[in-house]
């Protein structure tokens, strides 16, 4: 059974699904105005391992992620690049869609762009003008936030705190607020937004932020879903806002679980943009650094702590993934087979259930992590008995819960397809072919010769009994 820390409660939950078997998910997309940094890519793994630690235990999930292309910030920018703001969104959505790919982080099922959803929202904003949650003021329209009781229950502010907390805040256009934290629902059209606008039967302008996600998680799962999730930066004012909107429109509660990672820190210091520290995945690519060594990075550090990226952190996860690779190489070399009284089924299910026992208590990766090593370690010191049939059954073992790791397979399928391509190259064949003919005849320091040849070429040569072996070498 999976527990998980609930912000809502500020406790650790049994999660339970509304409908049996199945899982609505709602995460806070991208704002397309530039690319996403680690901060962002941090919240979209540990959704994404949410997602994938569920469906590895049956659960059907439908994932919504929403796509903010309309507001100050897309506006401004795409009016400071000089292109229309489709064409402008339409680029900075294209490089998004490349990190997830990249990080391979699963596509939510749904992702919904704002702009396409105008209607929807104009119709929240009526539905929520008729119970009264609503003022105008200066043709904007605005939520009354004294009006819904529960305010502050996610966040856990009082209302006075909120005020307090707000006032250093207050944007200049937002005086015509009749208090602080009241927030706009529908912006009505100024000049400096340009063409941007949508002409309405709530008037001409364009929606708010926090508008969209709730109209959008309510389309797509119903009024009344499983999971919400974010960073630990939305919690106020976004998905307090949120909440307010869907409830205060629906008169039902709005998401039974609130999931929260914590932020990220880049050499131990916030990001900012005076520091120069916003890596983007494409700088990280720039630096030759593979994007999942980066996902390995974001992954194994528990997702309610703090996770201080730096760049020493590439050796240890390339470790991991170097680790995982030889393992599987090694059980592809195994040709034995006799059988033998090994438990390598009682092993393999120990190992199995200490990995989802780890994840089912509040997603600890870090332990998952460490049974997985412990499992490794076991079956290294069993290597020489192990035979071919158990050898398949440990390599499927480890795909299965890759599933939920998310990098083992793919580093292991790209290592095999550069090892084909070394040792293709016609220069190698030949090294090889003079190294096992040195060695026929004894020559054994031509052999150690062509040995370090052929190690330039990036393949490390191991003798066995049978003959020798090519590994792939510097591959990550
Ligand atoms: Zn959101």
């Amino acid at each position: 059974m999976l527990k998980i820390y609930n912000t809502l409660s500020r406790k650790i939950e049994e999660f339970k699904p509304i409908k049996k078997n199945k899982v609505g998910l709602y995460t806070c997309g991208p704002t397309v105005y530039n690319y996403a940094h680690l901060g962002n890519l941090r919240a979209y793994l540990v959704a994404d391992l949410l997602k994938r630690f569920l469906k590895y235990k049956g659960f059907k999930v439908k994932q919504v992620m929403n796509v903010t292309d309309v507001d100050d910030k897309t506006i401004r920018e795409s009016q400071k690049a000089g292109k229309t703001l489709k064409e402008f969104t339409d680029f900075y959505l294209k490089t998004f869609l490349e990190d997830l790919e990249d990080l391979n982080i699963e596509k939510p099922e749904i992702m919904p762009r704002a702009t396409e959803h105008i209607k929807e929202m104009v119709a929240l904003v009526k539905r929520l003008e008729k119970n009264g949650y609503t003022y105008r003021s200066n043709n904007s329209i605005y939520f009354k936030i004294s009006k819904f009781k529960s305010y502050g229950h996610l966040s856990q502010l009082e209302k006075q705190d909120l005020k307090k907390g707000a006032s250093g805040r207050v944007l200049k256009d937002e005086y015509s607020k009749e208090e602080v934290n009241d927030f706009v629902l529908w912006k009505a059209w100024q000049k400096e937004d340009g063409e941007n606008f949508w002409e309405t039967e709530i008037g001409k302008g364009r929606p708010g932020w926090h508008l969209e996600c709730s109209t959008m998680s309510m389309k797509y799962l119903g009024e009344h879903f499983d999971v919400h999730t974010g960073g630990i930066d939305l919690i106020f004012p976004h998905h307090s806002n949120e909440i307010a909107q869907s409830e205060a429109a629906t008169g039902k509660k709005f998401v039974n679980f609130w999931v929260h990672n914590e932020h990220l820190l880049v050499e131990g210091q916030r990001m900012g943009k005076s520091l120069g520290n916003f890596y983007a995945l494409k700088d990280l690519k720039a630096r030759n650094y593979h994007p999942l060594l980066l996902r390995v990075i974001l992954l194994k550090t528990n997702y309610r702590q703090i996770l201080n990226f730096i760049f020493n952190e590439f050796e240890t996860a390339r470790t991991i993934a170097e680790k995982f690779i030889n393992f599987l190489i090694n059980l592809d070399f195994v040709q034995n087979k006799k059988p033998n009284k090994l438990k390598i089924d009682f092993l393999i299910n120990n190992c199995q259930n200490a990995f989802e026992k780890a994840l089912d208590d509040d997603l600890n990766i870090s332990q998952a992590f460490a049974v997985i090593f412990d499992f490794m370690n076991e079956i290294n010191k069993l290597a020489e008995r192990i035979n071919v049939s158990q050898a398949d059954k440990i390599k499927k073992f480890i795909f299965e819960i890759d599933k939920v790791f998310g990098f083992i397979e793919n580093l292991f399928e790209e290592y095999k397809k550069v090892l084909k391509e070394r040792i293709k190259s016609s220069a190698v064949k030949k090294l090889i072919k003079e190294r096992e003919e040195a060695r026929r005849k004894g020559d054994f320091q031509k052999a150690d010769f062509l040995r370090k040849e052929i190690e330039k070429n990036g393949l490390l040569v191991e003798d066995t009994k049978e003959g020798y072996l090519l590994k792939t070498k510097n591959y990550l």
